[in-house]
């Protein structure tokens, strides 16, 4: 589990008499955003009972030996008070923990230095974008500046700040992955990480979200119940990532698909552009750092372990072998497009031959997808080949919020004949 690495790398976590253990739970539901591709799942922002939360943490660490902890939740830092009660309680059962979900506008920098005090390892933000023109388009209701300096005050304070991305937007287009791609390279410079474990997802569109809405407004997404429904059905269970993604850029779907490698090369080329200094960990330095003290010494690869790692990969993790001979270009592409050795490729090169051959792999998937529709008649199979084809040719030029966006082309449409039509288009707007 990635969160495990990421306490790992922590010197705290090697700490005798830890327990061994790591859960999670929630200290409040909701957000104070508004972003437009996020449901949020509830309505408003709630906070929860902390006697009953230290209870929970008491049985954790008694019954159950916990004393890694995460705290699941949207929105970690605000009321200021009642973080810092949290802080308190996991600092008071010796807890190392992570906060996985917070805006970064949340925090002033000497929180940054409560927390770490209290046993917080890192935050993690919703960082979403490096391009102005897709976080207003989100309606992050930040700069890309503010992101900046908060991930340098979490750098500053020795805290991870895992970084994760919500790519293919309305208004996305090859100029804004590069510069969300020239970001991460940058930031991963400031962090003295490499950016091989960025995520990043395809933005999918949810009921009650003004993505969704848009969907709709453009006939991606239909608004008869049936049409709903199949939409619906066709969503569930699903990953926002690239096979799953319905295009509403305006940009060729060849295009789209290679972003998600795109703002790895991209990143890559800005990490690796001059000599990287001495607190930027590569495999070549690790033991440098180890040394320092800057990662866990248990962290830095012997000849054994990495062996030993090469033989996991093979014989206990056959997913990997059967997904790189499932989809071999986009195998070719992730390792690519982590490499060092593709930073001295032009782009001219790379990307065309790059782009082709995941499109093609697209392609022939599609190809056979058809075939298996039609020989097995299966319903959710003839409707991801219909969603699949589903696209807006529309292209956003402009920096203004989708709701704002939607707003206006619903002001250029008729007016709701009744009232029923007039409680739908709440109902589409969302909370
Ligand atoms: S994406 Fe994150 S910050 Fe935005 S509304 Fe959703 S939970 Fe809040």
């Amino acid at each position: 589990m990635e969160s495990t690495v990421w306490f790992a790398n922590d010197p705290r976590s090697v700490e005798p008499g830890r327990k061994p253990n790591m859960a999670m739970a929630w200290v409040g539901k909701g957000c104070v955003g508004r972003c437009t591709f996020c449901q949020r799942f509830s309505k408003g922002y709630h906070l929860f009972d902390l006697k009953k939360f230290e209870e929970h943490i008491k049985e954790l660490k008694n019954r159950h030996d916990v004393q890694y902890f995460i705290l699941t939740g949207e929105n970690f830092g605000l009321p200021r008070d009642f973080a810092y009660d949290v802080a308190r309680i996991l600092k008071k059962h010796e807890m190392l923990w992570f906060a996985g979900g917070a805006r970064c506008t949340n925090f002033r920098p000497e929180d940054y230095k409560f927390f770490r005090e209290c046993g917080c390892i890192g935050l993690k933000f919703g960082v979403e974008s490096g391009s102005q023109k897709i976080l207003d388009i989100m309606e992050k209701m930040f700069s890309v500046e503010q992101l900046t300096a908060a991930l340098k005050v979490a750098a500053d304070n020795g805290m991870l700040a895992p970084l994760s991305l919500c790519i293919g937007m309305p208004g996305e287009t090859d100029e804004t992955i590069m510069q969300t791609g020239k970001f991460i390279g940058e930031i991963s410079r400031m962090q003295g990480i490499p950016p091989l474990d960025v995520a990043v997802f395809y933005a999918l569109p949810l009921p009650g979200a003004p993505l969704y809405e848009y969907g709709q407004l453009h006939g991606v997404i239909g608004t008869e119940p049936d049409e709903e429904e199949q939409y619906l059905i066709y969503i569930s269970d699903r990953d926002s990532d690239r096979t799953n993604y319905i295009n509403m850029t305006g940009v060729k779907t060849k295009k789209v698909l290679f972003w998600e490698h795109m703002i790895f090369y991209e990143a890559n080329r800005v990490f690796y552009s001059s000599p990287l200094d001495k607190r930027i960990q590569t495999s070549e330095n690790k033991a440098d750092n180890a040394d320092a003290g800057r990662i866990s010494k248990d962290l830095v690869p012997t000849k054994e372990s990495r062996g030993n790692l090469i033989k996991k990969v093979i014989t206990k993790n056959p997913q990997i072998m059967i997904t790189a001979l499932k989809s071999p270009f986009s195998y070719l592409n992730g390792v690519m497009c982590r490499s060092r050795f593709a930073t001295k490729i032009p782009r001219s090169v790379l990307y065309p031959i790059m782009r082709n051959l995941i499109y093609l792999e697209y392609s022939i998937n599609l190809f056979f997808r058809r075939i298996g529709g039609f020989i097995t008649n299966d319903r959710w199979n003839r409707l991801d080949i219909k969603f699949k084809k589903k696209k807006c040719s529309h292209l956003i030029t402009t920096n203004e919020s989708l709701r704002q966006i939607n707003d206006k082309i619903r002001q250029s449409m008729p007016a709701p004949a009744t009232l029923t039509e007039k409680n739908q288009i709440l109902l589409y707007k969302g909370r």
